[in-house]
């Protein structure tokens, strides 16, 4: 019925999460990125998670095309905030829209919880100053 009534109305893909424990069990793949959309003193201050890139969410329209690019060959993107609730979801929903409209493209989904529940689950992070794209070697 849900599936039905979202295809009447072409309303975007439905957002999917995964969880801390998911991803974690992903995270070493050369094939999934992780997108952070904090701002970057969050970023810079709270850490981050080990390896993923940066994409802040207010200038995330912006960046969307370049993005796109650098995701094109990547089969699960995974974006989150600090709690994953706006915006994470909010640009997790821009993503999809434009790759449903080209067609294709990676598995999109948001981390349940965001950084702030990964922090408390005692999983990698980072605190290297590259910020658009942590240095940390996934392991
Ligand atoms: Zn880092």
């Amino acid at each position: 019925m849900a599936a039905l009534a979202a295809a009447a109305a072409g309303a975007s893909p439905q957002l999917r999460f995964m969880s801390a424990a998911q991803l974690l069990a992903l995270r070493g793949s050369p094939d999934v990125a992780i997108i952070d959309v904090r701002d970057e003193d969050e970023r810079a201050y709270d850490g981050h998670i080990a390896g993923s890139l940066h994409c802040e969410s207010h200038s995330f329209q912006d960046d969307l095309p370049r993005l796109l690019q650098d995701l094109s060959r990547h089969k699960t993107v995974v974006f989150h905030c600090a709690l994953s609730q706006v915006r994470g979801p909010k640009c997790a929903k821009a993503f999809l829209h434009s790759i449903s409209s080209s067609g294709g493209g990676p598995e999109v989904f948001v981390l349940e919880r965001g950084f702030n529940g990964w922090a408390q689950y005692g999983h990698p992070q980072c605190s290297c100053k590259e910020l658009k794209r942590c240095i940390a070697l996934l392991e």
